[in-house]
């Protein structure tokens, strides 16, 4: 079943394969490194790897790029203010972002590209776009955009451009404005800002001109998918696909994805209402990254989510209930049973399989529906469950039931525990950004515990395994694991140490 998509670019379904019949070639706008993401980002950073894993799940090679914008008003701004370069300045939240997504298990694009290392393609499109015509020089030294010589614009976000102001110009990398104007595409250089000399003057490239420039670099002039926020829908997007067409004078990318804005507690997040999270923020509030993960993808990306702490507690429990399931399936001396008991029961599983596996992969099909998805999977679980609990589960059933749960995890990733380490990170972060006033009581007083506690939790975990209660002794090594205690089984009995 082939993977249908909402193509912004033709406001309907399209069906999303490769152009070349082989390998997806795909541009994600990545991260403006001037501060630490924060959950809005991430939920579009995972909603594309949900795609990702997805294509790749069903025999899909990917080729995916991602820019990393590394000079921009803000960078230049804050890099001033603190004296440093701008390089010094986005090194360090170049680092966060990718710690961040490595905590969240999104899957690395196959091409990272910094703006900073792309200027000479910049310039050499910008020449491009002079020689069309479409490219003009101020007296400043500065480049624009004409925007007059590219009448399809707008057709990516829909807007209604006949109020165009013609020759009025805007040289902010964001704006916001009803009315389109002539963008910028390289900035001269005001006094005491960091600049490249080049063939087209003194000065830095403007925000847009960087994703055609890196995307053709990698991609070709025309690739299959252009994702990003759906807050870069207008202007940065219209401005790319301006950009990029007329130099090259073929469609830029076919199929435009955008992922929708969250709320937090039903409002719209902000600094100054108090309800901006980073994902360290909420790190330190004790909940895991895979539950962060799990409540950021759960909402179908073109649906608003709303972001709530019972959603991330509610993400928590249901992760527990499928790591529990996993284990018991894997854990349990399961029944051989005979044929004529096993007739009955063993269609049920296999009725149960093949349903959660087509209701899988339609839902994920259908435009990426996670909820649809996700809701298969837990419908599985729970009549495995009570078929296991009425001992109608036979070991001859586990091999199909595992490898529905192999299918879910290829895209949700969620199965295996690896919260340990992003909150021993974030703890560590904390303590050098001076952040340990803002971490979870219980998370620090777990981080501090006595040698007689992690002992008494040892045995514990002794008792649990022998009475083979082996979801508790896994809870008990996972909880030690996450404050920095490692335990080592031996013939000799069991070690443990402070990493
Ligand atoms: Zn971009």
């Amino acid at each position: 079943m082939p993977l249908r998509l909402f193509n912004t670019l033709s406001g309907q379904l399209d069906e999303l394969v490769p152009m070349d019949g082989k390998t997806l070639r795909m541009y994600a706008c990545g991260p403006t490194v001037y501060d630490y993401g924060h959950i809005g980002n991430f939920r579009t950073f995972l909603q594309i790897d949900v795609l990702r894993r997805f294509l790749k799940r069903n025999g899909t090679s990917v080729f995916h790029v991602m820019n990393i914008t590394d000079v921009d008003d803000r960078i230049i701004k804050n890099a001033a203010a603190a004296g440093i370069s701008i390089g010094q300045y986005t090194a360090r939240f170049e680092q966060a972002f990718l710690e961040d997504i490595e905590a969240l298990r999104v899957q690395h694009p196959e091409q990272l590209a910094r703006a900073t290392e792309h200027i000479p393609q910049m310039v050499e499109l910008i020449q491009r776009l002079a020689a069309a015509g479409a490219a003009y020089q101020t007296e400043d030294g500065s480049w624009y955009f004409r925007l007059a010589s590219f009448p399809e614009y707008g057709k990516l976000s829909k807007k209604d451009l006949s109020g165009m102001e013609d020759g009025a110009r805007v040289d902010l990398d964001e704006y916001e404005k009803d009315s389109a104007r002539d963008f910028a595409l390289w900035k001269a250089a005001k006094p005491g800002e960091t600049f490249w000399d080049t063939a087209i003057g003194r000065g830095r490239p403007g925000w847009h001109i960087e994703c055609s420039a890196m995307a053709m670099e990698y991609l070709g002039e025309s690739f299959d998918l252009h994702a990003g926020g759906e807050d870069l829908m207008f202007p940065h997007h219209e401005n790319e696909i301006a950009q990029s067409e007329s130099a090259t004078h073929k469609p830029f990318a076919r199929h435009w994805m955008h992922v929708r804005f969250l709320l937090v507690e039903g409002r719209k997040m902000s600094k100054s209402e108090g309800n901006f999270f980073t994902l360290r923020d909420l790190l330190l509030k004790g909940y895991k990254a895979s539950a962060i993960r799990l409540a950021l993808i759960s909402v179908p990306y073109r649906h608003q989510l709303n972001f709530t702490f019972d959603g991330l507690i509610e993400a928590t429990n249901a992760i527990d209930r499928l790591r529990t399931f996993h284990h018991r399936l894997r854990n349990t001396n399961w029944p051989m049973g005979t044929s004529y008991v096993q007739a009955g029961p063993e269609a049920e599983v296999i009725e149960a399989v093949k349903t959660a596996k087509t209701k899988f992969h339609a839902a994920l099909s259908n435009d990426l529906n996670t909820a649809e998805a996700r809701a298969a999977i837990f419908d599985l679980v729970r009549t495995i469950n009570t078929l296991a609990d009425s001992e109608r589960l036979f070991r001859s059933d586990i091999a199909a039931i595992l490898d529905v749960l192999r299918d879910f995890d290829a895209v949700f990733d969620v199965l295996e525990d690896n919260d340990a380490e992003p909150t021993r990170r974030a703890l560590e972060w904390a303590a050098q950004a001076g952040r340990l006033g803002d971490v979870a009581p219980e998370l620090l007083a777990r981080k501090s515990l006595t040698d007689e506690a992690i002992d008494a939790l040892v045995a514990e975990r002794e008792v649990a395994r022998k009475q083979r209660n082996f979801a508790r002794a896994d809870q008990i090594r996972n909880e030690l694991a996450e404050k920095g205690v490692v335990i080592e089984d031996s013939k000799d009995g069991v070690r443990w140490k402070r990493k």
